[in-house]
């Protein structure tokens, strides 16, 4: 077994259909008193339901989170949770109602405690991004990390199957990327393959009825695991790519990384034949890339950057940005095998290299 240094990232989870009832007793237990409630406009609903549980520990809603945290949005929500005197932050939603409530935490004292509803594991990572002039920064920040998660599936079977199909494979992304991490280790490895695992099981079910709370279980459950992957080790290849296209060409977050996955993971699966076997394992498949290719187009996702958005134009200038502050990666990074790469997520193809 190779050396790896492993550090675990504290957090607290509630996990089961119907935990959020706890959302009292869990504020109360980090020591707050008036906690905010974030969401997203299209989630008031469930916010107010999660205000009304808190009852005299709540401070108010602030239901403005949008997709990639404007530094606007950002500033608004922090001016708000001091007006109200906030003690605590409860963001209930996506990872853009997670990522406002890390974008509060970053610059006050107040604890996370994060209600997802979606897959996209950012409840389970110290990372951030905020938008400012057109450009997000991320980092990474103990203190963004929510102290305690509330998985409640129950709040998921609403997502409509579309998003559930694509922040699925998003949640995969992380887990496949962790396989093959420079950071990576055997501890992240497991809860990947696992977490993959759930995941490939759960999407065709949910597709099949969304209602499907034994499935919904199984993908929140999967996209906890995937999202600690996240948490602990540096991505690769795959990540920098949708960071790319989804910061400059504006496309969408989780159907660009079903898109691009197969491919990157093409690019990449020579140089890491172990991780490929393990994703492939973990969906009863014989060959990686082809297997998450399969899942998305199999139930109803996009296969194509060019049915998302992208121009063909702006290929060699996302090809450019990809090639610049690169991440680790397993394959070194050759420009027209990347540009390939680019134009084989753009056309839609089987994923080759
Ligand atoms: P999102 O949070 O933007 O949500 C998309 C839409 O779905 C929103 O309108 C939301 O209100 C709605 N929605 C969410 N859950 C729903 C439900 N159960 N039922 C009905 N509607 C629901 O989408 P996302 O893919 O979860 O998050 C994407 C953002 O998260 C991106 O900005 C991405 O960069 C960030 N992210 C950050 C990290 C991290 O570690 N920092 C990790 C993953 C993603």
């Amino acid at each position: 077994m190779k050396l790896f240094n492993f550090t675990s990232l504290p957090s607290r989870v509630i996990f089961g259909d119907g935990s959020l009832v706890q959302v009292k007793q869990e504020i109360e237990l980090l020591g707050a008193k008036r906690a905010l409630v974030l969401c997203t406009p299209e989630q008031r609903v469930l916010a107010q339901q999660v205000l009304d549980l808190l009852g005299n520990s709540a401070a108010g809603i602030f239901d403005r989170a949008v997709m990639h945290v404007p530094i606007e949005t950002a500033q608004e929500a922090r001016k708000v949770a001091s007006e109200l005197g906030a003690d605590c932050a409860v963001a209930v939603g996506g990872g853009s109602t997670t990522g406002l409530g890390k974008a509060i935490a970053l610059v006050s004292t107040l604890p996370i405690l994060a209600i997802p509803t979606t897959y996209a594991g950012s409840e389970m990572t110290p990372i951030y991004g905020i938008t400012e002039s057109g450009v997000k920064k991320t980092g990474r920040d103990s203190r963004v990390l929510p102290k305690t998660v509330i998985y409640d599936p129950s709040l998921t079977v609403g997502l409509p199957i579309p998003l559930s199909v694509t922040s699925g494979i998003n949640a995969i992304a992380h887990a496949a990327e962790g396989l093959y991490a420079h950071d990576g280790n055997p501890i992240m490895n497991l809860l990947a393959a696992e977490g993959i695992a759930a995941m490939g099981r759960a999407l065709p079910d949910i597709r099949n009825n969304p209602a499907d709370l034994n499935a919904r279980s199984d993908a929140l459950y999967g996209a906890w695991l995937c999202g600690t992957v996240l948490g602990h080790v540096g991505m690769s290849l795959h990540h920098k790519l949708c960071h790319a296209l989804g910061g400059s060409f504006n496309l969408p977050h989780a159907e660009t990384h079903t898109i691009v996955l197969p491919h990157a993971l093409a690019y990449n699966a020579k140089h890491a034949p172990e991780s490929m076997q393990v994703i492939a394992r973990a969906l009863n498949a014989a060959d990686a890339p082809l297997a998450i290719y399969n899942l998305a187009k199999s139930n109803g996702a996009p296969t194509a950057l060019r049915d998302i958005g992208m121009h063909e134009k702006d290929l060699d200038h996302a090809c450019h940005l990809a090639m610049q502050n690169q991440y680790p990666n397993p394959r070194p990074l050759e420009q027209v095998a990347l540009r390939q790469l680019l134009q084989n997520a753009f056309e839609g193809e089987q994923p080759h290299f």
